[in-house]
């Protein structure tokens, strides 16, 4: 059985408003879009939160961000295995298909799947540590953050610590793909790291030679 119903009322009534203004005043552009196709100069890596909106704090278009959303914006270790890895999947089309110059990874505050990381490392969330979890299992990636940073800070610092680390750890793991790595060394795409305070509205940028975030 395929389960899908009829959208629900609200959704039809934005898109049919949207369809009468946004597009009918834009539609030459909208058609360029489609018969040229996509040239994005930068791939973004955001986390799933709602409220994390990198298309808006950026002012971009349609077009312009090949964008790739998971929990945690976690880029994983390159595993050729032959499974099902739907970031990697990611990566590897941005970089040797798009041919983007960009990969941004963006972390951001009170992010949900950095504080299930946190309370399971505390002992507090035994059902992500569950092997049947998808959050507790993705979330594993942070470890090498966690294991960089644990003994200097607790509690809250510690998690908003982890998010900044969770882009780090993202950083790494980017260079561990070949393609990746032999296009930054080539000087044909560069990797760059922010973290986003959603409440104050600030964007702080990772500086690799201090190996600290500095405000944008
Ligand atoms: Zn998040």
């Amino acid at each position: 059985m395929t389960a899908a119903k009829p959208l629900p009322h609200y959704l039809v009534s934005r898109y049919q408003g949207w369809k009468a203004t946004g597009y009918a005043e834009n539609k030459s552009w909208y058609r360029r879009l489609a018969s040229e196709g996509q040239h994005p100069r930068a791939m973004v890596i955001s986390c799933c939160d709602s409220r994390v909106h990198v298309t808006s704090i950026f002012g971009a278009d349609q077009g312009e961000f090949f964008i790739h959303r998971n929990i945690a914006n976690l880029v994983p270790p390159y595993e050729p295995d032959g499974q099902k890895h739907g970031t990697s999947a990611t990566i590897e089309y941005a970089v040797t298909a798009l041919k983007v110059a960009h990969v941004i990874v963006m972390g951001h505050s009170s992010c949900g799947g950095v504080r299930g990381f946190y309370d399971m490392t505390m002992g507090h969330a035994p059902e992500l540590r569950e092997q049947s979890s998808f959050v507790g299992r993705w979330m594993d990636l942070l470890q090498p953050g966690y294991d960089r940073i644990k003994g200097e800070t607790s509690g809250p610092e510690c998690i908003d610590a982890l998010e900044k680390e969770a882009v780090i750890v993202s950083l790494d793991n980017l260079m561990t793909f070949p393609f990746v790595r032999a296009a930054v060394e080539a000087d044909e795409l560069t990797l760059h790291g922010l973290w986003h305070d959603i409440g104050e509205g600030d964007l702080m940028w990772f500086d690799a030679e201090e190996r600290g975030f500095k405000p944008v």
